[in-house]
């Protein structure tokens, strides 16, 4: 049974934030559902963008624990498809930085081998201290 939907100052509070950090009014989203249906990378997450939505929309702060914002390659098709106009790459950078500003990173370089570093394009390393290292 899906788990009982709680509206309250905390939850208002995040909604809020994630609003304020991504300017984008996440209240619009209407789950059509278009921005899943486009998504490159929707295989390897574990909520689909337009759930992201949702849950950003019910101010649930697990949609933190999510894998989705992380592997969000802000590709852009969900934001030029999106009928509402909603930016939800931006949306997923707004979660990401809420961790990020935790000191709360996503990857440790140091714990990938150096051999498989010297294996690694430059580009992919400088992406990954951009958009997962706070
Ligand atoms: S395409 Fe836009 S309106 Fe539709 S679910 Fe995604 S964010 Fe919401
Ligand atoms: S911007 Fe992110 S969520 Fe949107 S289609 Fe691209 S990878 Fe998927």
């Amino acid at each position: 049974m899906p788990g009982k939907i709680v509206i309250n100052d905390k939850t208002i509070a995040f909604l809020e934030k994630i609003i304020e950090l991504s300017g984008e009014t996440i209240t619009l989203c209407d789950q059509c559902g278009t921005c899943s249906g486009g998504c490159p990378v929707i295989h390897e997450m574990d909520i689909t963008p337009s759930q992201m939505m949702h849950k950003v929309q019910l101010g649930q702060e697990d949609v933190l624990e999510s894998k989705t914002m992380w592997l969000c390659a802000s590709c852009n098709t969900c934001t030029v498809r999106c009928p509402r106009g909603l930016d939800v790459a931006k949306v997923a950078e707004a979660l990401r930085q809420v961790k990020l500003r935790q000191s709360i990173d996503n990857v440790d370089l140091n714990s990938i081998p150096k051999e498989d570093l010297r294996e690694l394009p430059p580009i992919a390393i400088i992406a990954a201290n951009r958009k997962m290292i706070s």
